[in-house]
């Protein structure tokens, strides 16, 4: 089996990508949760065109993906999963749960580290939330998920399947909970005790600083429970919150392509990353 989704890593990738895409897609014209306010043609044809150039990128630079990072660790013998030898059905969602807590703690970084917020910015400032603001991101970040993930594999020692489980299921999470779709409220009170559901994410997409350092997971909504970062609602709501970065709001620059990659070089870090505050005015402390 290994062998097999080594060879067709893309394909199997593509299929579920295109699969849920639509799912999704069709999902938000038949229920939306809020009404777009910039051109879908804009928005789409340019975050799409972003994730093409990603998408060709990584083939470019990694053509063995994580998956073939996997492959190699299992031949060096290298990773505790390899190490320490695992019943099959127990590495395979320990190894996707890991994955998933690697991921959670990179976003978090991205977020503290005023350099790496300049680079994840552009996955914030899209001034809508729908299914293609989840593959939005800069090139640059993109390498750099990647290189963490290369390390956590050599590490860890994930089985093949494990990882292209994690890369399927992050890429469908990732569309399913930017993806611009009402659910009931039960519902997604109860799916949020194990996953992470678009309202819940929504509120990490707000423009109001605190809500953004909320809720940073993908997939498993854990993380942000345990420690700490959970927020259960926006203040403002979900059809009155805003979306995007407070004073980024011009389309040549977060919408079109040549602003979204020219983006992290411009203007200056907000508040939103670990930012040194000094507390002059006592009046205005302690927010
Ligand atoms: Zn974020
Ligand atoms: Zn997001």
């Amino acid at each position: 089996m290994d062998a097999f989704v080594q060879a067709h890593e893309a394909v199997i990738r593509l299929g579920f990508f295109l699969g849920i895409f639509a799912v999704v897609a069709l999902w938000e014209v038949l229920a939306p949760r809020r009404a777009l306010t910039v051109s879908r043609a804009l928005r789409w044809g340019n975050n799409i065109g972003l994730v093409a150039l990603n998408t060709v990128l990584l083939r470019l630079l990694f053509p063995a993906a994580a998956v073939g990072m996997a492959a190699f660790a299992a031949e060096q013998g290298w990773g505790l999963l390899n190490y320490y030898q695992l019943p099959f059905w127990l590495a395979v969602p320990l190894a996707v749960i890991v994955l998933d807590f690697v991921i959670w703690l990179q976003h978090v970084m991205v977020h503290a580290i005023p350099a790496l917020w300049r680079l994840h910015r552009v996955h914030h400032a899209d001034l809508d939330y729908d299914l293609t603001t989840g593959a939005r991101f800069h090139p640059l970040e993109i390498i750099l998920s990647m290189l963490i993930k290369f390390a956590t594999i050599m590490v860890l020692g994930p089985p093949v399947v494990a990882v292209i489980l994690f890369e399927v299921i992050l890429n469908g999470m990732a569309m399913f909970n930017h993806g611009n779709v009402r659910l009931p409220a039960r519902l997604d009170r109860v799916l949020r005790w194990l996953v992470v559901t678009p309202d819940m994410h929504r509120v990490h997409h707000s423009w109001e600083d605190d809500e953004t350092n909320s809720n940073f997971g993908f997939n498993l909504s854990w993380w942000d429970r345990l420690f700490g970062t959970y927020r259960d609602q926006p203040r403002a709501g979900h059809e009155g919150m805003t979306i995007g970065i407070r004073g980024y709001r011009d389309t040549r620059q977060v919408s079109w392509l040549p602003g979204l990659l020219s983006l992290p070089f411009k203007g200056h870090v907000s508040d939103y990353a670990i930012n040194r505050r000094q507390w002059a005015d006592p009046a205005k402390g302690g927010d």
